[in-house]
């Protein structure tokens, strides 16, 4: 054969150079951020949000006659609603899965049958006040008592959070437990929502962690990317910029439905990656909100396309008031068989329920 054979131009030495100079034309990993919001931003967005049912409803062009069923906020866990959140709420439509969310019904007040105040055991875990150690190698600071959404169905809404460390003595001792802590290497804040302090506080507390060499990953368990967005600006990415430096940072966002993803909390993801945070989503399975295998897989392809992997799908903990959201484990199980048909390995979230006592949440699917 005269043709010449390929391989003749094949030059394994200069393939290591070559490939260098390619990715130096690479642009930028990362497009260029939307300008990020002010500093104070977030704070006056608390301000406006909505903390009343009936201009909620307003905004939302819904009649309060036209309900589906009685309405009622418990004064202990009183709506609340970021306009952000609520933008993204379809108009005139009381089924909005968004809206599902943070809609307060009369029947959360009725009793249930095994729905309690303390269904995963958080008080018992409790080592110094503020402090949770549940697992080995993690533990759990409540560092914020306050959210910027009331889900209705959340795990946390009987905490006593009145009883949380204020000074500075109460914090020391939880400090103390962790710098003494065996195998603790990852703290977890948590709260309410660690990111609704400020980053003065913040830096503190960052501080502290820092101090402690045996801490490897800070991680935070944190819906206000999603809520509030505009939580998400210069000086706190600073602080994670840095905290970064020598730490893994984790953030572990909350979204339960794909159309939570906005505009502005796509931004605010990209902007915590450029950060250095490596991102996870947990999302709690409601029934009506996305009990469904697609609106599933949507949740996770729309997490993936912002560099966010989807970590757990909890099956709701038995907490008093949040009742009408369950639904089944058969159910869920199917679910997630239907995910992984649907979805890469990768994109499908590991479906857990929270069993007081045990020593890591407990897997359900197989
Ligand atoms: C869920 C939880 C954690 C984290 O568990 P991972 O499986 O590591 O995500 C840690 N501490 C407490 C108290 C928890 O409830
Ligand atoms: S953001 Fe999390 S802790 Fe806060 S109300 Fe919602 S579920 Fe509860």
């Amino acid at each position: 054969m005269g043709s010449r054979c390929e391989s003749d131009s094949y030059k394994p030495r200069n393939w290591a150079q070559n490939y260098r100079k390619t990715m130096a034309t690479v642009p930028a990993a990362r497009p260029p951020l939307a300008a990020l919001p002010e500093a104070n931003t977030w704070q006056k967005d608390m301000q406006t949000a909505f903390r009343r049912l009936d201009p909620l409803l307003r905004y939302l062009e819904l009649d309060p006659a036209g309900a589906p069923e009685a309405l009622a906020a418990d004064p202990d866990f009183p709506i609340l609603v970021p306009l952000a959140f609520a933008a993204l709420m379809g108009k005139g439509d009381w089924h909005d899965p968004l809206l599902a969310q943070v809609l307060p019904l009369a029947r959360e007040t009725l009793p249930t049958a095994g729905f309690t105040s303390d269904a995963v055991g958080d008080l018992p875990a409790q080592v110094v006040p503020g402090l949770l150690h549940k697992y080995a190698s993690r533990a759990l600071l409540m560092v914020s008592h306050q959210c910027a959404v009331h889900c209705r169905y959340c795990f946390r809404r009987e905490f006593p959070y009145g009883d949380l460390p204020r000074g500075k003595e109460d914090w020391d001792r939880a400090w103390e437990y962790l710098a003494t802590a065996e195998g603790v290497d990852e703290i977890l804040f948590s709260g309410g929502d660690p990111l609704f302090l400020d980053n003065r506080r913040l830096e503190k507390i960052l501080a502290s962690a820092g101090a402690l060499p045996a801490i490897r990953t800070l991680r935070f368990h944190t819906r206000l990317p999603v809520v509030l967005p505009s939580r998400i600006e210069p000086g706190l990415l600073e602080l994670l910029r840095s905290a970064a430096a020598d730490r893994s940072i984790v953030m572990v966002i909350h979204a339960n439905h794909a159309r939570e993803l906005g505009a502005e909390c796509t931004d605010a993801l990209a902007a915590l990656r450029n950060a250095g945070a490596l991102l996870l989503n947990q999302a709690v399975l409601l029934k009506g909100i996305n009990d469904d295998a697609e609106t599933l897989a949507d949740l996770s392809r729309a997490l993936i396309a912002r560099g966010v992997l989807p970590y757990y799908l909890h099956q709701l903990d038995k907490v008093q008031g949040t009742a009408h959201f369950e639904t089944t484990e058969a159910r869920g199980n199917e679910l997630i068989a239907e995910l992984r048909g649907k979805l890469p390995g990768y994109a499908v979230p590991r479906y857990v329920r929270e069993i007081a006592g045990a020593p890591h949440k407990t897997p359900l699917s197989a």
